[in-house]
């Protein structure tokens, strides 16, 4: 790591600096101690700080001056489903209102670690009059939008095969209330102009360019002469889009794709070949989902067109963050935790530690309807006190746990 290489000259001139200071402190003191014995009492009162603050220790040999670092994380889920029983559980029924919130309360404080948070959002947000559906084509509540918000997200991927399930006007209405809440939708937009814009986010310094590209939309035609609604996958023009964030300030950027088969926990050739395509046109993140499982990552290392050390991640799917879904894995999710430096002396930036953690969608019925808590595994394990968890429960995520890291790391 960069980071160490960087630490270990600047301990080493430290201890070389804190030698001469100590070596000038003790002389000082000595010079000090004799010209008290010489009869000069009145300087015994005066403190050895204050000595060696009077006799500050020569200039050092001048060295360059250290390169200038700045960091964020970079955080990321796969799908926010809303499956029909995911409803009545959460509705409150004397107020009227829906409160997702719980979903998300177990994971607050790992996605809460996180400058940029993002997920892919595989339902519209169109309003009450569209009515509210689950599969196959899904209108979920504005409250779900306020607990993703809640929750910590700011950037939402909207490209999916779920995009136009309400139509163009549930895609724009769904648009609409993400601004509300000043979350960043990525992938769908309301107008050429919108979707011509960049989307460059910035974190302590360091400009993030997003995208997001879905391979379909479930067979519903975008409307004739309204391209920019959904953002397809098309290979040249996402590299164009890359090279137009570059040209335009961003350090680095994260492309959302919506690809893959669904159930699958390998990705195609089709969907390696792309992202490995995307990453050597220079995107630095690639953010899969659809499939509903997870599925390997990939850390590309290699050069930018400068010649600098350069990291880059592929996350083929990251699975189901919430949904009804269950067994075969679909109830697991994953969150990527993404450290990115840029070294602003030099203009480099590069991704750092790669975590991965994954999450149970733990379901279940205290009554006539489901519950739905979103936990991470590894730690819900080594806790070992969920008072909503069975030794069952424990003994299938112990399982489950060591299965999907092997699936994981199965591409590293
Ligand atoms: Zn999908």
């Amino acid at each position: 790591m960069r980071r160490k290489t960087v630490l270990i000259p600047a301990v080493i001139l430290l201890s070389i600096l804190s030698v001469i200071v100590l070596v000038l402190l003790a002389q000082t003191l000595w010079d000090k101690s004799g010209a008290n014995r010489a009869g000069q009492q009145d300087l015994i009162s005066a403190p050895p700080t204050v000595a060696a603050a009077t006799s500050p220790p020569p200039t050092p040999e001048p060295t360059p001056a250290p390169p200038a670092y700045t960091e964020a994380v970079w955080v990321g889920v796969g799908d926010i489903m809303s499956h029909s029983p995911q409803l009545p559980g959460a509705y409150d029924a004397a107020l009227g209102v829906y409160d997702f919130n719980p979903f998300f309360a177990e994971v607050k404080d790992i996605l809460g670690q996180g400058d940029w948070i993002m997920a892919n959002l595989e339902t519209p947000i169109a309003g009450a009059d569209f009515g509210y559906s689950g599969y196959p084509a899904f209108n979920a509540p504005y409250e779900l939008a306020e607990a993703l918000k809640n929750a910590g997200f700011n950037l939402l991927s909207t490209a999916n095969n779920h995009s136009l399930d309400k139509g163009e006007r549930g895609l724009l209405r769904t648009l609409e209330h993400l601004k509300e809440l000043d979350l960043q939708a990525i992938g769908t937009a309301d107008s050429q102009e919108e979707a011509d814009s960049l989307i460059i986010s910035e974190k302590n310094g360091i400009q993030m360019g997003l995208l997001a590209y879905t391979y379909g939309t479930n067979g519903i035609p975008i409307p004739q002469g309204k391209p920019y609604l959904v953002n397809l996958i098309d290979e040249d023009r996402i590299k164009a889009d890359i090279a137009r964030l570059k040209a335009n300030g961003a350090d680095l950027v994260t492309v959302a794709l919506h690809f893959g088969n669904e159930y699958q926990t390998a990705p195609t050739e089709n969907q390696k070949s792309l992202a490995r395509s995307l990453v050597a046109a220079g995107a630095d993140i690639i953010a899969g989902s659809h499939p509903h499982v997870i599925q390997p990552y990939e850390v590309i290392e290699g050069f930018d067109d400068q010649g600098n050390e350069k990291r880059s991640l592929i996350i083929y799917s990251m699975g189901n963050f919430i949904s009804n879904q269950r067994g075969d894995s679909k109830d697991y999710g994953v969150i990527f935790k993404v450290g990115v430096r840029k070294n602003v002396t030099e203009r480099v930036t590069t991704l750092t530690d790669i975590e991965a953690i994954p999450t149970w969608v733990h379901r279940y019925k205290p009554d006539r309807s489901f519950r739905y808590r979103i936990l991470p595994v590894e730690e819900t394990l080594a806790m070992n006190n969920d008072e909503l968890l069975n030794a069952g429960d424990y003994d299938q995520m112990k399982k489950d746990f060591d299965m999907l890291v092997q699936r994981l790391e199965s591409m590293r």
